[in-house]
């Protein structure tokens, strides 16, 4: 049998559970689990919850898990971890997700409900892209960059690596010779509209987007 894992039993897992399942279908030779460092022994919706360790000396045939937590630095740190036990990974993508055409994506990829990804991104290790968010053409995205709901990133937007992109914030589209460019490990706040670039691990707020100034 098949046993598939998505690790994080709280928000977003609870969101990423019924896409998995619905994507490795209802069959009786796959099993699908939380995994979960703090809640396992639980059942979360009817799924059990299990920890690391149960999870990788499961004897099914096959093993593989998501990272469903949106914090990138976490999801970094469990895709090590995994590596580590030779577990591998899963991409889940829901039935209503859309990617068209060149896109080169690496592994992890979590797409919820009406995400979009177009044509000829290149996007690194473990991205989530949340419901309704969407990349545009000739993104360059890094490894483990967040989006939150209903992010709108324009063409030509480079975004490194450990970026959080906050609900529905509006990233201006670059040019092929500029392009646009987040740092890595920026955060842009809910509703931001980046206009301009944001410094390495610079965080934006507000409309047109500026640093955040903390008192
Ligand atoms: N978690 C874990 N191992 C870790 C870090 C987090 O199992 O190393 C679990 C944590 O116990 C919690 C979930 O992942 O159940 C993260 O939940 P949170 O609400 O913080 O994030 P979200 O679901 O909103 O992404």
């Amino acid at each position: 049998m098949k046993l598939y894992g998505v690790y994080g039993a709280s928000g977003f897992g609870r969101e990423v559970m019924p896409l998995l399942r619905q994507q490795v279908g209802n069959d009786l030779e796959v099993e699908c689990v939380f995994i979960d460092d703090a809640g396992s022994g639980e059942t979360v919706n009817s799924c059990k919850c299990i920890s690391f360790e149960q999870f990788r000396n499961h004897p099914a045939d096959y093993r593989a898990v998501t990272l469903a937590i949106a914090d990138g630095g976490t999801r970094r740190k469990l895709a090590e971890k995994c590596a580590h036990a030779e577990v591998d990974t899963i991409d889940v993508r829901a039935a209503n997700s859309i990617e068209l055409d060149g896109s080169q994506i690496g592994e992890g990829l979590v797409m919820c409900g009406f995400s979009t990804i177009t044509s000829n991104a290149k996007i690194g290790r473990h991205f989530h892209a949340n419901i309704y968010s969407y990349v545009a053409h000739d993104c360059v995205i890094g490894d483990f960059v967040t989006f939150a709901p209903r992010v709108m990133c324009n063409g030509n937007v480079h975004i490194g690596d450990n970026a959080y992109i906050g609900t529905g914030a509006i990233i201006r589209q670059g040019r092929p010779d500029k392009p646009l460019t987040i740092g890595e490990g920026a955060i842009v706040g809910m509703g931001a509209v980046v206009t301009r670039d944001v410094p390495p691990g610079v965080t934006v707020i507000g409309n047109p987007a500026k640093p955040l100034i903390k008192d």
